[in-house]
């Protein structure tokens, strides 16, 4: 069985090391040759995956292996994981990748026209945030739908195909078949929802009642006349400024890089590496996001930013180191397989690690802003971190509530089912009569199916982190201890511990929405 993993390991290694350079590359700087080669490589890393033999073997050596050694297991476990989705009909497989990719191009290539100019998503975005003049916002908010109805057939059609796909390999439908081979557990996530659901409903109707007055102001009309328009954010998942403190100021001129490899080194945590490998500053033809990649897990971490002197960038910055010091945490005999992490964990390091860009401590002994003036802050930074917290939580009660329903039946009324949820969970009305697939215009339906609700388990997760942290070492900010436990408990294991046992053994406790609950209780 171990030599099986081994030659498994020896295959895919070199073609993830292929896969993840090309990656790099292609956002470092997007020419034709680099585009090439990343279609290549992603290719032949999943036609890898895709091999029926190797899984055959796979499925086999784990039923041979019983009582075998655990580490082997884990291994197996996770090679069939990887494997299982590319094992369905060629055609399909061919089929879904290439829909994937022509709606993904559609969203890159579609433009909002407003007053009958073509705009982009930033420009929305800005009217969203800056402009008081309502009929301005409703066509810039109509504009950021028209997406929507472009791609919306596409998106059932990959509904329908990625259904075909899962029952192909024994499941109810593609929600369920993502969530098993994520090791979720679909009743234990639909009772953490509710439990979110439940912990955030009130704090959320009392803060979105004083943010409706305020906007009722702003816009000059009552506040049971705001339309979906009169919120910052085309979907509403983001705070307002109305409801958050304005940072900016504080980091005007600063060294966002320097501010970023201070507070790791105070937590007694190595970046210098990352920094040298990295990519930071804007640049023309390069990836305009941020992320961070292990490139070939053992050591080689990078982070692509396009740092400037704002709060924001400095949170991302923090983020995706936060993602790159748990790469290079892991215990240095883990075999190439296990030297990987999940989904929830690693975003839960990166938020927990982000978020000390509005925190009172870290703001006043790394970024130094003044012991009074920090304090005078602290109750409208918690506030504002409350409020973060419980937009971006009903947001993804939407989300998933949707996808569940998509993929149960994709020939229902979406239409319908997205205005119930988002009235539900966000408490925002549609405009009268409207008809039309909302739904569609969020790219994360049609490209990354089934996701979203990692990011709430990493919200949850970081809240929980936070809270043990402080119990166990006062904090973070420039305590080598937290980043001791952090690097033992939670780093270390890689993926040879399931998720939910490693966040119970780093958190001390199992995943639980009472920290998330406790942090959105400040608003
Ligand atoms: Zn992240």
């Amino acid at each position: 069985m171990s030599s099986l993993v081994a030659v498994a390991e020896e295959r895919l290694e070199p073609l993830t090391l292929a896969r993840n350079v090309a990656w790099w590359e292609v956002n470092v700087e997007a020419t034709e040759e680099n585009e090439r080669r990343r279609a290549e490589t992603e290719l032949e890393y999943s036609d890898a995956l895709a091999d029926r033999e190797l899984f055959g073997d796979v499925e086999r050596a784990r039923i041979g292996n019983g009582n075998g050694e655990p580490i082997v297991a884990r291994r197996l476990e996770l090679l069939q994981r990887m494997m299982l989705p590319h094992q369905i009909e060629d055609s399909l497989r061919s089929r879904i990748v290439q829909l994937e990719a022509a709606v993904e191009a559609r969203f890159s290539r579609h433009r909002g026209v407003i007053r009958g100019e073509e705009v982009d998503d930033n420009e929305i975005k800005r009217i969203l945030r800056e402009s008081d003049d309502s009929a301005e916002r409703r066509e810039a908010w109509e504009a950021s739908k028209t997406v929507g109805a472009s791609v919306a057939d596409d998106v059932r059609e990959l509904a329908r195909m990625r259904n075909e796909a899962a029952r192909s390999l024994g499941y109810r439908d593609w929600f369920a078949l993502s969530l098993a081979n994520d090791e979720m557990d679909e009743g234990k996530l639909l009772q953490t929802l509710s439990d979110c659901d439940r912990a955030t409903a009130e704090p959320f109707a009392r803060w979105k009642n004083a943010l409706d007055m305020r906007l009722g102001e702003r816009f000059g009309c009552d506040a049971s006349e705001l339309c979906p328009w009169h919120y910052a954010d085309p979907f509403f998942q983001e705070a307002p400024v109305e409801g958050s403190v304005d940072l900016d100021p504080h980091f005007k001129g600063k060294d966002v890089v320097g501010l970023a490899g201070r507070t790791f080194e105070g937590i007694g945590l190595e970046v210098a590496g990352i920094l040298d490998r990295s990519d930071l500053f804007p640049r023309a033809a390069k990836c305009q996001h941020a992320f961070c990649i292990d490139v070939d897990r053992g050591g080689d971490v990078r982070v692509l930013a396009n740092v400037t002197d704002n709060q924001d960038w400095t949170d991302t910055m923090l983020h995706e180191l936060g993602h790159g010091v748990y790469d290079l945490g892991f215990d240095e005999d883990l075999p190439w397989l296990l030297r990987d992490t999940h989904l929830v964990t690693t975003e839960a390091s990166a938020l927990l690690f982000g978020a000390l860009a509005g925190d009172r401590e870290w703001l006043e002994r790394v970024l130094e802003i003044g012991a009074g003036e920090a304090a005078a802050l602290d109750g409208r930074l918690r506030s504002a971190r409350a409020a973060e917290l419980l937009v971006f939580t009903r947001w993804v009660l939407v989300m998933t509530g949707f996808e569940q329903a998509l993929y149960a039946d994709p020939e229902s009324d979406l239409d319908t089912t997205w205005w119930d949820l988002v009235a539900r969970h966000q408490l925002v009305s549609p405009p009268d009569s409207r008809r039309a697939p909302d739904w569609a215009a969020k790219i994360h339906v049609a490209v990354a199916p089934v996701y979203y609700h990692t990011y709430l388990y990493g919200s949850i997760v970081a809240a929980q982190l936070r809270d043990s942290l402080t119990a166990a070492a006062g904090g973070l900010v420039e305590r080598p201890e937290a980043g001791k436990i952090l690097v033992d408990k939670l780093f270390s294991p890689g993926a040879s511990v399931r998720w939910d046992r490693l966040v119970e053994q780093a958190s001390g406790s199992p995943l639980s929405v009472e920290s998330l609950a406790r942090a959105v209780a400040a608003v």
